[in-house]
């Protein structure tokens, strides 16, 4: 059976780290069956609106959607197509896994941890205003209701009971923001007790930061509000090697819409130059919710094995201080087509690939130790 999954290639970088992906999801020998509809730049040239009905509607339909980065002017412009899409689909639950890769630069080898991020309202509400006439002062609303608090609570506990972790961690400031952040610290403490099967403890956000920075392999699941957690996610994935390697996914009600953390990176589009590793791991993500597991377990491996080889990675993974030895940048085309074609070579029955070991075996990055 085919799946029938929506494609937005987006803009900037996203229609090459899309192509990228759909390579590797040839690769894997699962079906699609990809509805492509245009978002952000492409979708105003050709129908004067960054986010079409169409693309609401094929969402929709299809529940499930891999999607590229869109730009979102500073200041001026249209509003956010990302946040418009996560409000009107009720896209609730942004989850972003850091995972550490051997060969990429990481000071904090043990990282693997996991971001929930409330996605609808917070202080992305969208309610803001100017105070005064004379625009000298200005205000956001910061939205949070028990209702999304319990949603996103509950959905990480459950998350961490699938996915067999140890601990939940709620992250707020309910010290200095009694009321929102008391309301969300209320929601967790309530509902962990639904989980004794789970460990749970709670942290001020900018405590965790300080810890994350410290010792990032003591987390394991991190739920929290919009804006924090988009700040949490941002460090977590740069400990855990930086936005190059960074998925994501967001769910809502029997809906999933699978992309990378990082933006549109306009600098580079059109030049087959970014690294496409993080919409490949989004697609990762994307076949483990379809239920095809060993392909999932398929393209992990050979993204492993493709950035602990380097030897044929995009230039944000070959730059000097990464190792010792930098090694000629690849475009993102060849590091795509070297993926694929590792796909069908792995070998399930091996061990999955430890961070600790390739270190051990090929000295990869002990002049990280430095
Ligand atoms: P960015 O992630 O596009 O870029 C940050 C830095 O990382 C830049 O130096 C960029 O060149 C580099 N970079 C990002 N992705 C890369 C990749 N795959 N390979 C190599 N280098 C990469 O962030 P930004 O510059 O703050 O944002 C650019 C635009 O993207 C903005 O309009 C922003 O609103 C938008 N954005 C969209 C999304 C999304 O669609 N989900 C997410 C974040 C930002």
């Amino acid at each position: 059976m085919s799946h029938r999954v929506t494609l937005i290639p987006g803009d900037g970088i996203g229609p090459e780290v899309t192509r990228a992906a759909q390579v590797v999801a040839a690769a894997t020998g699962v079906a699609f069956d990809w509805e492509v509809v245009e978002a952000g730049e492409p979708a105003i040239r050709a129908s004067g609106t960054p986010l079409p009905d169409s693309v609401l509607d094929s969402i929709r339909k299809n529940r499930v959607a891999i999607k590229g980065p869109i730009t979102t002017p500073i200041g001026s412009g249209f509003r956010s197509v990302n946040v418009a899409l996560r409000q009107q689909l009720d896209l609730f639950a942004s989850v972003r896994p850091a995972r550490a890769i051997a060969g990429v630069g990481t000071r904090y080898p043990e990282t693997d941890l996991i971001v929930v991020r409330e996605a609808t309202e917070g202080l992305y509400s969208g309610v803001e205003h100017w105070v005064d006439r004379e625009h000298s002062a200005a205000e956001t609303v910061n939205v949070i209701t028990r209702k999304a608090s319990d949603r996103i609570v509950r959905f990480a506990f459950e998350l961490a009971r699938r996915e067999h972790r140890r601990r939940v961690t709620g992250v707020h400031k309910a010290n200095i923001m009694k009321t929102t952040g008391g309301l969300f610290q209320t929601a967790f403490r309530e509902m962990a007790k639904n989980y004794p099967d789970i460990a749970s403890d709670e942290r001020l956000v900018d405590n965790l930061a300080m810890q994350l920075a410290k010792k990032p392999s003591e987390y394991d699941v991190i739920v929290t509000t919009n804006l924090f957690g988009d700040i949490l996610s941002d460090l977590a994935a740069g400990l855990a090697g930086g936005l190059g390697i960074a998925p994501g996914a967001l769910f809502g009600d029997g809906m999933a819409l699978f992309e990378p953390v990082h933006g549109s990176a306009p600098k580079y589009a059109g030049q087959d130059k970014a690294n496409p590793v993080a919409e490949i791991l989004s697609l990762e993500l994307l076949l483990r919710h379809l239920g095809e597991a060993q392909a999932a377990e398929r393209v992990w491996r050979a993204v492993w094995e493709t950035i602990a080889e380097r030897k044929v990675v995009t230039y944000d993974l070959a730059l000097p201080g990464y190792t010792e030895h930098p090694v000629p940048a690849s475009s993102c085309s060849a590091m795509a087509a070297e993926i694929a074609r590792k796909v069908p070579l792995v070998d399930l029955s091996a061990p999955r690939p430890t961070y600790s070991a390739a270190r051990d075996d090929a000295g990869v990055d002990k002049n990280l130790e430095a």
